[in-house]
């Protein structure tokens, strides 16, 4: 039997994040327990409000699926399919909640940290993107110099104000840039923004369109100088396979494929179609985000900094050093707790 606690969080970001989709200051994540054995891992939702989740519907799905799990007297051990035979429709990032709680386990049961027991290099981790939020001019440009440390800048796009941003950003950084357009663009406006963005020193944009347009992005592609990702039009690997020629890469986030075993199957699909793959992340503490760089030395482009933009992570666990991310060394994720909040 393992037993379950949950703890609401509320992570405060640093600036009002502005997306093509609105605005927020604040976000809800669940803070997940699983006790076995005197040992306790932990997990983290983070809720995604697109897709009708939040913080009580992700509480909910993880005491049915702990619930699940102790029905089947399943063995925290054999935690490598665990998470999706106990995992509830519909609630993708309590499924990860859950999943990286039972990695945490296992690794604190064996006293090695996780990415030993995946056998991943933690020596080979990439450098990560720093978001810049959409915003007025001389924000921007505030936001950027207070990100010289990063290589690359992920900028959101999408709003009417699409080229004064890219163009604030390059008055002040040469950067590579990353651009995100969070489906804010329809078909002849993604043709013209991409040929502009190619003569910008931006490496690679994500979802220019809705995620359904799956034909109209096969004829964006064919003519676009910059390689296309998809985001909000992919979740799980089963996804994948349809994206192949519309996409040139995916974009992996734990709360939407349901936790680590999920994200390694998508790698994996990935490659067999010849795509490139980037890991990304929604607003989440460091406990999530740590578990999210375990995988990075397996992939092409990290955007793991949802734990930069707040100002209150309870957490410390992966970091940024010289734009690079580091692992913890501990057992299991290696995430320690350096403040208890709103509980
Ligand atoms: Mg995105």
């Amino acid at each position: 039997m393992i037993q379950l606690r949950h703890h609401p969080m509320e992570l405060r970001l640093r600036h009002t994040f502005r997306l093509a989709r609105g605005d927020s200051d604040v976000r809800q994540n669940l803070i997940v327990e699983l006790e076995h054995d005197g040992l306790v891992g932990l997990g983290e939702a983070a809720p995604i409000a697109r897709y009708g989740q939040d913080q009580a519907s992700a509480a909910r799905a993880v005491e049915l699926m702990v619930e699940r799990f102790n029905e089947q007297n399943s063995d925290p051990r054999h935690y490598a399919l665990a998470a999706e035979r106990v995992a509830v429709e519909g609630e993708p990032s309590a499924t990860a909640a859950f999943d990286m709680a039972l990695r945490d386990l296992a690794g604190k049961r064996l006293g090695a940290p996780l990415y030993e027991l995946m056998g991943v290099d933690s020596t080979a981790m990439p450098v990560t993107s720093f978001t810049i939020g959409m915003d007025d001019p001389e924000t921007v440009v505030a936001k950027v110099r207070e990100a010289s440390q990063f290589d690359v800048l992920k900028v959101k796009m999408g709003s009417a104000g699409d080229r004064a941003v890219i163009e604030a950003v390059r008055s002040v950084s040469d950067q590579p840039l990353r651009v995100d357009a969070n489906e804010g663009w329809t078909l002849e406006e993604a043709g013209s923004h991409l040929a502009w963005l190619a003569d910008q020193g931006v490496e690679l944009v994500e979802q220019p369109l809705p995620a359904g347009q799956i034909e109209e992005m096969r004829q964006l592609r064919a003519a676009s100088p910059l390689p296309l990702f998809a985001d909000e039009s992919v979740g799980v690997a089963s996804d994948i396979p349809k994206l192949a020629g519309a996409f040139d890469g995916i974009n992996i986030k734990l709360m939407k494929c349901g936790g680590i075993g999920e994200a390694m199957r998508m790698i994996a699909t990935a490659r067999a179609h010849g795509m490139k793959v980037m890991l990304g992340c929604m607003v989440e503490s460091s406990l999530a985000i740590t578990a999210a760089a375990h995988l990075s030395p397996l992939i092409d482009y990290a955007d793991l900094d949802g734990n930069l933009l707040t100002v209150n992570d309870p957490f410390v666990g992966a970091t940024v050093k010289a734009g690079r991310l580091v692992l913890p060394s501990g057992p299991g994720l290696g995430v320690e707790r350096i403040s208890t909040v709103d509980e």
